[in-house]
């Protein structure tokens, strides 16, 4: 087995006992791979071992490893998931070539990708970024604005609103890391209980992914933890 498809198995547990901990199926939690600066080849022997939706940041280099994986393994239904800051001369792209993008953060780069969505592909499922941790991080929508823009993109006709996303400011203790967690499901929930169907927090990372599965992740995004680290961001 290679090293990646251990790695994914080793994820695996991790997630299987992050989920049992708290009496949550595992099947409720899907494992996003960000393989982000890594070769095709490396996607290839994910899928190898089993994996299926991976998260890529950088456009260019998401649509170069789009074609190679598809060149090498064209029977194999992969899910990509746009994960990285999305400039509003980068939509079109996004929109004809994911499923998801997780990190939505204005009503503008919403309405293009909208507007851009190839007919026939079905609706781009869609998450919107909130700046968890404050000033620390330019990305991310304030929660002050969050109901407004969740409320404008969810009327947006080729797009499916699917909930929220953050990335926290890292942090070393793992009784810690789970409050910036449970602020983006508290918001979750407030969008829910104001009449959106919403259903996914993309939250954790390889560093905090059971922090993030105690307080309800339904998507983790993880890299390293499988591909090993990067050399480069
Ligand atoms: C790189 C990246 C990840 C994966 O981070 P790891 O620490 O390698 O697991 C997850 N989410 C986003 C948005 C990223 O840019």
């Amino acid at each position: 087995m290679s090293t990646i498809a251990q790695n994914l198995q080793a994820v695996d547990h991790t997630i299987v006992a992050a989920a049992k901990a708290c009496g949550r199926a595992r099947d409720d939690i899907l494992l996003l791979a960000v393989s982000k600066t890594f070769p095709p080849e490396a996607v290839l022997e994910a899928m190898a071992g089993g994996q299926r939706a991976f998260g890529e940041n950088y456009l260019q280099e998401a649509l170069d490893k789009q074609q190679a994986v598809h060149a090498a393994a064209p029977d194999v239904q992969v899910e990509w998931h746009f994960i990285g800051p999305i400039q509003s001369n980068k939509t079109r792209p996004i929109s004809e070539n994911f499923a998801w993008a997780h990190t939505v953060d204005r009503l503008k780069i919403a309405q293009r990708l909208s507007e851009q969505r190839p007919a026939g592909m079905g609706p781009l499922n869609i998450c919107l970024q909130v700046n968890i941790s404050g000033e620390a991080s330019k990305s991310g929508i304030s929660a002050a604005e969050l109901p407004e823009l969740a409320r404008a993109v969810a009327l947006l006709p080729n797009l499916r609103l699917r909930g929220l996303m953050a990335i926290p400011e890292p942090e070393a203790d793992p009784a810690r890391q789970r409050a910036p967690f449970a602020r983006l499901r508290e918001m979750l929930e407030q969008l829910r209980d104001a009449g959106l169907a919403v259903d996914t927090l993309s939250m954790g990372m390889s560093a905090d992914m059971a922090a993030a599965i105690a307080e309800g992740a339904t998507i983790v995004r993880v890299g390293s933890a499988i591909f090993g680290s990067r050399t480069y961001e």
